[in-house]
């Protein structure tokens, strides 16, 4: 199996607005003191280095929040600054989420120049009344002109939609992923609607206000993303994102592969293995006290903890179980520290076997369509 690479998270914490179903760590503020960011990105960057020394780095992404808003400059900085503090692969994959209002799609080639070579758009929707629903700043023409644009400025781009909005019909959401699939080159992630807690749309479902699609609804829309995108050629190599062979998003695999990987910036998550003990790194999530902490000590680090090897086993199977291409049955027994007869109850893995759910080769465990679209279900039913 390829290996599961070693990636570099930065997040920037701020946004234009709040989109009410996000529950990403993402802020409104009027102003933002570039230059002050700029240093304390770079020096929690340092902070970690020195702890993963010589770990040969395959990718970074740049998340939020809106990442768009930071300045190229800012970019360009902590690109160089990886490159000075690690070995990085020939092939680095660095991504920078954006969104496809005019101002971001303006800093489109300073952003190449940075370093950036892949983009990934926050188109959701191309329908104008959904997008206004979903409390976005930018329209369809927009969206399209972003996609176009990146199409022409970076080597490799993909863009986001939200599917399973209220309403929306087998026949809506056919046409509007075929107008998408015109504009699509090497990837794609599509993520069905989903209520999060402390969200504006949990208030508004609580109110009354919409009702989300029923669950056998919600699935047949599923079953047909996968094989309209199927039959042009981008296979669903994971619950919600579709590529083209060697299209991957280099960045996410190493998620789900169970890589290690270094996070910094507000809220950013770590995993890191030293000497075979895994760690998950947590920073402090408000913005200005994470900024006020970076100053002080260098970094904020709120949380840093030894993951158990009953966890490690549950994050390996809870990520890699959401790939079309299952887990190694060797980094099973890896993370667990114990043969696959003893890390799995056997009784209850056969019973998922039989129901469809997972499948057992000789040299990895994957879960069915079936499978993969109740994850949290059989992992309950696995692990418990
Ligand atoms: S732009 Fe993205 S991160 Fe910001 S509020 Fe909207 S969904 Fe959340």
């Amino acid at each position: 199996m390829s290996s599961p690479g070693f990636g570099i998270y930065i997040h920037w914490p701020f946004c234009r607005s709040k989109c009410p179903y996000c529950d990403f760590n993402s802020h409104v503020r009027e102003r933002v003191d570039h230059g002050r960011w700029r240093a304390a990105l770079l020096a929690e960057l340092e902070h970690y280095a020195a702890d993963a020394k010589g770990r040969h780095v395959t990718s970074i992404f740049f998340g939020g929040g809106t990442p768009s808003l930071m300045e190229p400059e800012t970019v360009a900085a902590l690109i160089q600054r990886v490159r000075t503090l690690f070995p990085t692969a020939a092939d680095l994959e660095i991504t920078l989420e954006a969104n496809p209002t005019s101002v971001e799609i303006d800093k489109f080639r300073a952003f190449r120049e940075a370093g950036i070579n892949r983009v990934s758009l926050g188109v959701q929707s191309l329908i104008a009344d959904d997008l206004k629903f979903l409390g976005r700043q930018h329209d369809a023409a927009q969206a399209l002109a972003a996609v176009r644009m990146a199409a022409t400025t970076f080597e490799r781009f993909s863009f986001d939609l939200i599917y399973a909005r209220p309403g929306q019909s087998l026949d809506q959401w056919r046409a509007e992923l075929d107008r998408a699939l015109d504009f699509a080159a090497g990837h794609i992630s599509l993520y069905q609607l989903t209520i999060e807690p402390g969200t504006q749309f949990e208030q508004a479902v609580a109110r009354g206000d919409f009702r989300m699609l029923d669950e056998e609804h919600a699935a047949e829309l599923y079953e047909a993303t996968v094989a309209r995108l199927g039959a042009a050629g981008l296979a669903d190599y994971e619950i919600s994102n579709f590529a083209r062979p060697g299209q991957e998003s280099r960045h996410n695999l190493t998620y789900w592969r169970y890589g290690d990987y270094i996070g910094v910036g507000p809220g950013a998550h770590g995993r890191l293995t030293i000497g075979g003990e895994k760690s998950a790194t947590r920073q402090h999530r408000a913005p200005e006290a994470w900024l006020d902490l970076v100053k002080r000590d260098g970094h904020a680090t709120r949380q840093r903890d030894l993951v158990p090897r009953a966890e490690r086993l549950s994050e390996l199977l809870m990520m890699g179980l959401r790939l079309k291409e299952g887990v190694p049955l060797s980094r099973i027994e890896g993370e667990a520290a114990l043969p696959l007869s003893q890390a799995l109850d056997q009784q209850r893995l056969r019973r998922l076997i039989d129901g469809g759910f997972l499948t057992l080769s000789d040299d990895r465990l994957a879960a069915t369509s079936q499978g993969r679209q109740r994850l949290d279900a059989v992992l309950a039913a696995l692990m418990a």
